[in-house]
């Protein structure tokens, strides 16, 4: 799988100017393994900006270069112009240029090289180089292992390590899936190097405004819906759940896993009427594929237990949608 490092290392052997890109809405991977790769590459002696769509939850600002982390949503012109001027490109943790919104263009326009290192299914050709395995809890443990292989010492691998923890302990929701022995292994060599896992699961988990349980005690009494015919869990949150619980970038995490508690439950839905969009939140126990559910019906995609998409229909409607075609992703097993 790190063969083709060699020649990615050969592009980077002069100083260069490195755009790092992840996906809107990033998360606690996203975030993690570009700049866990920024500080990585910034040691070498590269520039390094990371551009991101949309803006991050404020649970992550503690980490190291998000105060200069440009935002396309914020500054789009800037946002672009970095794309532009790149030498050499990174894409983490997305596989098609959907997920960058409007940046995609700027990518597609660029003829630079291009690395996509990401886990998630059904990756695009959309890069000269490509990482792409599922079987990686994250991308921020095959940034670890990208770093390993580039086979030089590294000078700020604590920080680094931060960085990658917390992509690796978000996107396998504190250790309760995709975890392999091989991510277990590379947590206990982070730890050996003196990782301090309780303080970034402290910062990252425990630092919730009090606003954050009344909007889960307010989904889980009046927004949750369960179907038991088809073991399904639903919570949906209207537009005046936006607006009376001062709804932002964030707030919304982890509550579809509390649908996932419930013994009854094997695919469970989040359902957002965001300001501009109808957006999906999905998972699912065993072998039912939410990605293909999402990838069919509402333009999206992810892992097969837990995927996203979104829909421009009302509310009302994608929840009949959803409902319609549900159906066939269970019974398909
Ligand atoms: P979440 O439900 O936590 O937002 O996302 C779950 C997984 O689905 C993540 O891996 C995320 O990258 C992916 N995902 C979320 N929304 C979308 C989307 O709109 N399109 C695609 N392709 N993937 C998504
Ligand atoms: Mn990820």
């Amino acid at each position: 799988m790190w063969q083709e490092i060699v020649e990615v290392k050969s592009k980077l052997e002069f100083p260069r100017e490195i755009c790092i890109l992840s996906h809107r809405n990033p998360d606690g991977d996203a975030l993690g393994s570009s700049i866990g790769l920024a500080l990585f590459l910034q040691s070498l002696g590269h520039r390094v900006n990371i551009v991101l769509p949309s803006e991050y939850p404020v649970y992550f600002e503690w980490m190291p270069l998000t105060e200069e982390i440009i935002i396309y949503d914020l500054a789009g012109p800037q946002a672009a112009e970095y794309v532009k001027r790149a030498e050499i490109i990174f894409m983490l943790d997305f596989n098609s240029l959907d997920r960058i919104d409007k940046l995609g263009v700027a990518v597609n326009e660029s003829t630079v090289t291009k690395v996509m290192i990401d886990h998630h299914m059904d990756p695009e050709p959309i890069a000269d180089y490509i990482f792409s395995d599922t079987s990686y809890s994250s991308t921020s443990e095959m940034i670890y292992e990208f770093i390993e292989n580039y086979g030089t010492t590294v000078k700020n691998a604590k920080l680094i390590n931060d960085c990658l923890y917390t992509g690796i302990m978000t996107d396998t929701g504190s250790f309760h899936h995709n975890t392999s022995s091989r991510v277990l292994r590379i947590v206990a060599s982070m730890k050996d190097q003196g990782l301090d896992d309780t303080r970034i699961q402290e910062l990252v988990l425990n630092s919730q405004p009090d606003k954050y349980l009344k909007l889960l005690g307010h989904c889980l009494h009046n927004r949750m819906e369960l179907i038991p015919e088809l073991k399904f869990g639903l919570i949906s949150l209207t537009r005046e759940d936006y607006k009376n619980f001062d709804i932002q970038r964030g707030d919304t995490e982890g509550i579809i896993n509390y649908l996932m508690m419930l013994k009854n439950v094997t695919v469970a839905a989040l359902v957002m009427n965001q300001p501009n969009i109808v957006k999906l939140s999905l998972r699912s126990k065993g072998n039912i594929s939410v990605q293909e559910l999402c990838r069919d019906h509402f333009n999206g995609g992810g892992h097969k237990n837990a995927s996203g998409g979104a829909s421009k229909l009302s509310l009302d409607e994608t929840l009949k949608k959803l409902k319609e075609v549900l159906p066939f992703y269970i019974f398909a097993n």
